[in-house]
């Protein structure tokens, strides 16, 4: 029996294109110099997409595959697909929530510690051979600090969780008010901001949460305040987040992700008190191939008939 095409749309994990290409007619989209050629010349005989943070299923390309059945997604993000293009051509769409969890809180905690005792700092200290000639300046505390999280969802929670065991007064701002939490909860991001010394962005991207951390919010966050993004890039307007850096109206951030990726602002690159990682939050040996079984395992079942397994239409 002939195999089932799926289009992979970026290199995104060597196990994910093993196993799928064992299982699947696998095309490979970011190998082809012609896309729109191989999508005339393929579109046919591919019937799922598997995309990520990086490229996932817009309406043009969605619209080109007549026999899309189902996009699976390897990330639990889903701004890089039109969700409503897929409703409106009853294409299923899955995603790998949960699984990665961990990963992306424990590396949010990972920034903050990494901002706040300036540990990327004290590293190039002691390579740079600077220990033997002067001291290192004082860091500041994170245990006890007031924390606000912008999207108590599951990686929001995760966060919340690490941060009370660091003694963190926890407050939180999303679209309703949770039952589960015992946490403070602002309607308002800016009071949100304003009662909080570590502001962490872990909310979904959508146009509601497009530059959600404007201009005043940072400066509600003001002069002694830390920013730490593991959500999107477009969660912050960043030139806005750099000016306030340069000008020493926020004590520092730790960023995961970026506007434009892999596009940083270089004036970001000299300040100390900024800890930049490259979109690696749930980037560790254990979490992608769990990720990657996820998607397999939604796209066996699709094809099998059978109950996805983490469906989102
Ligand atoms: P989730 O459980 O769906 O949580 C999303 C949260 O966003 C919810 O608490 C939701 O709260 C909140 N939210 C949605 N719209 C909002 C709005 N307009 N204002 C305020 N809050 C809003 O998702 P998750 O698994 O925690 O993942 C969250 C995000 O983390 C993902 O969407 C992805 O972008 C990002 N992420 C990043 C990495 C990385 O590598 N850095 C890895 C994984 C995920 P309400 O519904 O109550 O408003």
């Amino acid at each position: 029996m002939e195999k089932i095409g799926v289009l992979m749309t970026s290199p995104m994990s060597t196990y994910l294109e093993q196993e799928l290409s064992s299982r699947f007619n696998l095309f490979k989209l970011w190998t082809q110099s012609c896309k729109s050629k191989f999508l005339q010349q393929n579109s046919s005989h591919i019937k799922a997409v598997v995309g990520d943070t990086k490229c996932g299923a817009d309406s043009e390309l969605i619209e080109s595959l007549a026999n899309l059945e189902i996009v699976a997604s390897y990330s639990v993000g889903l701004d890089k697909i039109n969700l409503d293009t897929c409703r409106d051509k009853g294409v299923r769409v899955t995603n790998t929530p949960d699984v990665l969890t961990d990963d992306v809180a424990d590396l949010a905690v990972g920034l903050i510690l990494a901002v706040l005792r300036r540990v990327c700092v004290g590293d190039e200290f002691i390579k740079c051979g600077k220990w033997k000639s002067c001291e290192l300046a004082l860091s500041s505390k994170f245990s006890g600090k007031s924390v606000g999280i912008v999207g108590l969802g599951r990686i929001g929670l995760a966060v919340a969780k690490r941060a009370t065991a660091f003694g963190c007064p926890i407050g939180y701002h999303s679209r309703s008010q949770k039952s589960c939490a015992n946490y403070k909860y602002y309607s308002n991001i800016i009071e949100l901001a304003t009662n909080c010394q570590i502001l962490i962005v872990a909310c979904s991207l959508t146009e509601e949460t497009h530059h959600i951390i404007n201009r005043k919010v940072i400066d509600a966050l003001g002069r002694d305040g830390i920013l730490i993004n593991i959500g999107r890039g477009a969660h912050i307007d960043e030139p806005e987040l750099v000016s306030a850096l340069l000008e020493g109206r926020l004590a520092g951030a730790g960023l995961d992700v970026y506007e434009n990726e892999p596009e940083v602002p270089e004036q970001l690159f000299g300040l100390d008190n900024v800890v930049l990682l490259p979109h690696v939050g749930s980037d560790t040996e254990e979490t992608s191939k769990v990720m990657a079984d996820l998607v397999i395992g939604n796209l066996v079942a699709h094809f099998s008939k059978k109950p996805l397994l983490t469906p989102v239409i």
